[in-house]
């Protein structure tokens, strides 16, 4: 062979070696905030909640309009974003304690695979700041579940005690909230700092805007929408930090950054609760309001600037989204609810997913299909005495892109949708296979 030839071949080999200086693995960092509803970021069209540098990162990189979470509560949202796979198969759900409380014995299964756990076995370095809630037991906390380390209140901020933990220690009683959201962003820098030269993974879950709401000093008061719109900038401005330190090190063309939130506005706490826009309803439900989120997704170079996608999209598909780019095998010994984003993020083809359920603890509350939502129970966000669950037989159907705020029902017109709507319904429920409930065993003695 002829040395031009060999050189040629040494260079095409060099430029598309997954090994490459230029070409590592990448880094990930999923900014997950705590009941930030639908409608309260600058470019999801808020009046008056001002984020710059959200509203830049969404500018610079792709917003979803059809981005949901996995679940309307807390508990079963995390373990879904983190293992791909709906609440009722993992077991982190229930129907009358919606959530994981001080007093739980249970949390995420050893069994269970989460994003951290998968990208070990690439070398990825990862932790996890800020609220976990899926388990504060020493077996269930992050540690145990793929990452290096942890700084946070494991579970939401208005259960007591309120304890700051930094890897299995706790470090404060009660936590100074005040400071938090900065506390989080200084270990969040600090992180990707110490590992610039190795892919990383970085999972924030913020602790706001969950209540009771705090702010640092230097948010305080500043916000046209008070206390709430002060608690959005600070995580604006914390989001700011984070793209700003990957830029300054040359790492955010190698970096996916997704910014979501875990369910809608807890509308319950009023002015100190968010709003879902134009969407019907919030936390708890399973209208529109409370599952579908803000989503922006940023990676210069990658993903088109100032990109609008209209995909159905799941915090689920950051699974397997993450794992397809790090180049691992979904785990084959189960069934993983999400889905591959890649070829929407980076332009290269359609959204694989086509159907998606609506769970309220152990129920199927709903069904999308297409522009279709079939409603089969609803119950609103209120207790349940005061909101009880409403069965409809035929289910009431919404045509969301005509009507995304569920306001007229249309199941009279359309009995070959419901018809199709109810076969995929069947199919689910065939492999359904639930988990073990995890949110219903309290610890002895209390
Ligand atoms: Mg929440």
């Amino acid at each position: 062979m002829k040395a031009r030839s060999i050189i040629s071949i040494l260079i095409v080999a060099y430029l598309y070696s997954p090994l490459s200086a230029n070409d590592r693995l990448p880094n990930f960092v999923v900014i997950f905030t705590d009941d930030q509803g639908y409608g309260d970021l600058g470019c999801y069209g808020h009046p008056t909640i001002r984020t710059p540098r959200l509203d830049r990162m969404a500018a610079e990189g792709m917003r979803f309009t059809q981005f949901y979470s996995a679940a309307s509560v807390c508990t079963p949202s995390r373990a879904a974003l983190l293992t791909g796979r709906l609440p009722i198969r993992t077991g982190l759900c229930a129907d009358k304690l919606r959530v994981l409380i001080p007093d739980s014995a249970g949390g995420l299964p050893e069994r269970e695979i989460t994003i951290a756990e998968a990208l070990k076995t690439k070398g990825y370095a990862t932790i996890c700041i800020g609220k976990w809630h899926l388990g504060h037991l020493p077996k269930y906390l992050p540690m145990n579940h793929g990452f290096d380390s942890y700084l946070g209140i494991p579970y939401s901020n208005d259960m007591k005690p309120t304890v700051l933990m930094r890897n299995e220690a706790i470090i404060e009683n009660p936590a100074d909230q005040t400071t938090l959201t900065q506390r989080y962003t200084a270990e969040a820098i600090q992180f990707i700092k110490e590992n610039r030269n190795k892919p990383f993974f970085l999972y924030l879950p913020h602790t706001f805007p969950h209540t009771p709401l705090f702010v640092s000093e230097s948010f305080k008061g500043k916000s046209p929408r008070g206390l709430y719109g002060d608690v959005i900038a600070e995580i604006d401005w914390s989001t700011g930090k984070i793209l700003d330190t990957l830029r300054e090190l040359e790492l955010d063309k190698n970096t996916l950054v997704i910014f979501t939130s875990d369910n809608g506005p807890w509308l319950t706490q009023k002015q100190d609760g968010g709003s879902a826009g134009l969407l019907r309803d919030g936390k708890r439900t399973t209208f529109e309001g409370g599952m579908r989120v803000p989503t922006i997704a940023w990676w210069p170079g990658k993903i088109k600037a100032g990109a609008t996608s209209h995909a159905l999209a799941s915090t689920m598909d950051i699974f397997t989204t993450c794992l397809t780019l790090a180049g691992i095998k979904l785990p084959a010994d189960r069934i993983i609810d999400g889905k591959n984003l890649t070829p929407v993020l980076l332009g290269t083809g359609p959204c694989e997913r086509k159907v998606l359920f609506y769970y309220r603890g152990t129920k199927l509350m709903a069904v999308r299909k297409g522009s279709w939502k079939a409603h089969l129970i609803t119950q609103g966000g209120l207790t349940r005495d005061a909101d009880p669950a409403i069965v409809h037989d035929p289910p009431l159907l919404y045509r969301l892109e005509h009507d995304p705020s569920e306001k007229y029902d249309v199941s009279k017109n359309h009995p070959d949708v419901i018809a199709d709507i109810l076969k995929e319904v069947e199919r689910h429920r065939a492999k359904l296979k639930p988990g073990k409930p995890q949110l219903q065993k309290r610890l002895s003695g209390k």
